[in-house]
């Protein structure tokens, strides 16, 4: 049989982790790379990135109602997951692709529209340092604490993707970020030479 062609010409990238890990901080500093190489500013070696996009999930539940109200006690929405879906279905499943999904959980995205799924983990002390100045109310910092020391995020990306396309980056230091950084750039920029880009 003849191999059949991938789907999309950019890679999905899920980039997941318990609040606090750098999810965010990782995916704006994709997008500004991203961002330099649409513009042609950018070192060849990032000219992969260029149809890239970063989708900032917690905007789209916010901005097209994907949510059945403002939990107050918890600080954060009431994800309606089928709305969201339906909102990301147009992006993630388009020939172009190159979506970096920037979200606290990664479970409820159907396996054909993800290539990669990048796990961040903290330290306990550095990611309580960072919830701390959130403010989160404590019943909320104890729970994501919890769910990061029993790697509730690694558990739910193992049982939902195949185990090749899963990578535990940790994110404790710049150092760290900086090289998860270039390391997915690297990773697309192979993704689309083995596709023929
Ligand atoms: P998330 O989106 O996963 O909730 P953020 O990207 O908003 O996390 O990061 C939370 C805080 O932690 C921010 O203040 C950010 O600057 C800091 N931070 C994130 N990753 C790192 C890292 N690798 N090294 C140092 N500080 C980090
Ligand atoms: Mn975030």
């Amino acid at each position: 049989d003849a191999p059949v062609a991938h789907p999309r010409r950019n890679p999905n990238i899920i980039i997941t982790g318990t609040p606090g890990t750098g999810k965010t901080t990782h995916c704006e500093a994709l997008a500004a790379r991203i961002e330099a190489a649409a513009a042609g500013t950018a070192p060849e070696g990032d000219a992969a990135l260029a149809e890239l996009r970063h989708i900032a999930v917690n905007d789209v539940v916010r901005d097209r109602n994907c949510h059945d109200g403002w939990d107050a006690e918890y600080q954060s929405w009431l994800v309606d997951e089928d709305k969201l879906l339906d909102e990301l279905e147009p992006d993630m499943t388009s020939e172009r692709g190159g979506c970096i999904v920037d979200w606290h959980a990664c479970d409820l995205f159907p396996a054909s529209w993800v290539d990669l799924v990048v796990v961040l983990t903290a330290d306990t002390e550095s990611l309580y340092d960072r919830l701390a100045l959130r403010k989160y109310p404590e019943a909320k910092m104890q729970e994501n604490i919890d769910a990061e020391i029993m790697q509730v995020l690694l558990t739910e990306a193992h049982e939902a993707y195949e185990p090749e396309i899963v990578v535990e980056l940790a994110s404790n230091t710049p150092d760290d970020m900086e090289a998860n950084v270039d390391r997915i750039v690297a990773w697309v920029t192979q993704w689309r030479k083995d596709q023929g880009a």
